[in-house]
């Protein structure tokens, strides 16, 4: 990757780039809501849409000069239509946040009733978390994952909605390992005639290539972070059925943001081509035999994980059970300075605090994307077991940073 015009006027910002670009190629990214974007993906994101304003939507923008902004949002609806099935798509969302933002904003009045999940037990801040304006603006009751299992107890749900009479019912989280029944949260928004915003902002790769199933057509609202497992440029999109068009397109612009981030648009539009093709189906099936490898061999070192495994991308290990006195920011620090970058995250039935958490989350779709087969994620579990079993002892790290720099030279990533 070439920094030379940014070296030339700023070379503290050309060091940090080129800076960056190494440690994502000499570190192993299992940040479960990271990936690796292509170098095409990269190039559209850097071009000059930049530049360009196109506030409105395709054939009716509020500035002259959209032509080539038109098509490339266009490009990017349809491609989405294809990829996930949808009626209606709006690619503008700056983010996953705004397009949660988006849909509230579409069909909430402030004071309305939101039940989600609890963020301890997976859920994500735009969600309705005290610090987040959807705790503000809203009442907020969660839901959470069944004490034993780790699964999400649908009945329970529903007795909750039945109590609480929610407006909208959000499903979709950040840290929950296993497959999402989205028929059994719709049946419980229909039955206290709420919303149901299916937020699949992880999980979008997985749904597109029909590993995982998919609310598209059954949940009122579908949103999505663009850059996770879609492996497209980053930002948020948002999905319904024709009916709802025109509460969401005003929703996001103007009811909750400015112009669009064209340069953005142009690289969901090209990662969206990507994950048209069959391989991206390959990538995703084997991103999820990825993580079952690695949380099994996990498993096997004694580790617990959170329902006992995964159906998705991510693996959500409990510490407690087995290394009671090491907390998810010891391990986080220790696995980073061997070259695995994962995080610490709070775990259900959370006894520490959110900041240094019981729990360490760690994804495969950045691996995947580097071309790790499962018996490459087995050596990533068994270095990751050295490492948090021994965090202080300086040759064993020594002795995983070597293991992890074979495995960042077997499988490279950028020039
Ligand atoms: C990542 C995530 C988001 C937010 O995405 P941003 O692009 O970071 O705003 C929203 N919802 C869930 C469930 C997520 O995991």
């Amino acid at each position: 990757m070439n920094y030379e015009h940014v070296r030339e006027t700023d070379p503290a910002i050309a060091d940090a780039l080129e800076g960056e670009v190494q440690r994502q190629n000499d570190t192993l990214a299992m940040i479960a809501s990271e990936n690796h974007v292509s170098e095409a993906v990269l190039e559209a994101q850097s071009s000059v849409l930049t530049n360009k304003y196109a506030e409105g939507y395709p054939g009716e923008r509020y500035y002259a000069g959209c032509e080539y902004a038109d098509e490339v949002e266009e490009l990017a609806i349809e491609r989405a239509k294809e990829l996930w099935g949808a009626e209606h798509v709006n690619v503008q969302p700056h983010s996953g946040t705004q397009a949660n933002q988006g849909v509230y904003y579409a069909v909430l009045e402030a004071g309305d009733k939101i039940l989600s999940l609890d963020l301890n037990h997976g859920g994500h801040l735009s969600h309705g978390h005290p610090a987040n304006f959807t705790g503000q603006f809203y009442e907020v009751e969660q839901y959470e994952v069944d004490a034993d299992s780790g699964y999400i107890d649908y009945d329970e749900l529903r007795a909750h909605a039945e109590e609480f009479e929610p407006d909208i019912i959000v499903s979709g989280y950040s840290a929950y390992p296993r497959e999402v029944d989205f028929e059994a949260i719709q049946e419980a928004a229909d039955a206290v005639d709420a919303y149901h915003l299916a937020d699949i902002a992880h999980i979008t790769g997985l749904v597109a290539a029909g590993v995982h199933q998919s609310p598209v057509g059954v949940a009122d609202f579908v949103t999505g972070s663009t850059h996770k497992t879609i492996r497209a440029g980053r930002g948020g999109i948002i999905m319904c059925d024709e009916e709802y068009a025109d509460d969401i397109d005003p929703a996001v612009f103007p009811g909750g943001q400015g112009g669009p981030l064209m340069h953005n648009v142009a690289g969901k539009a090209v990662g969206f081509k990507e994950a048209l093709e069959p391989e991206f189906e390959e990538y995703a099936e084997q991103t999820i035999e990825n993580a079952k490898a690695l949380g099994d061999r996990l498993q096997e070192h004694g580790f617990e994980l959170v329902s006992g495994g995964t159906d998705n991308h991510l693996v959500l290990v409990d510490l407690r059970p087995s290394h009671p006195d090491t907390t998810g920011k010891d391990a986080e620090e220790a696995l980073e300075e061997v070259g695995i970058v994962l995080n610490a995250n709070t775990v259900p039935g959370e006894s520490r605090s959110a900041f240094n958490p019981s729990g360490i989350r760690a994804g495969t779709p950045g691996l995947t994307t580097r071309g790790f087969d499962a018996e490459a994620c087995r050596e990533v579990a068994d270095i990751i077991y050295e490492v948090v079993d021994n965090y202080d002892d300086e040759d064993v790290k020594a002795d995983a940073a070597e293991r992890v720099d074979e495995l960042t030279d077997e499988y490279t990533l950028y020039e």
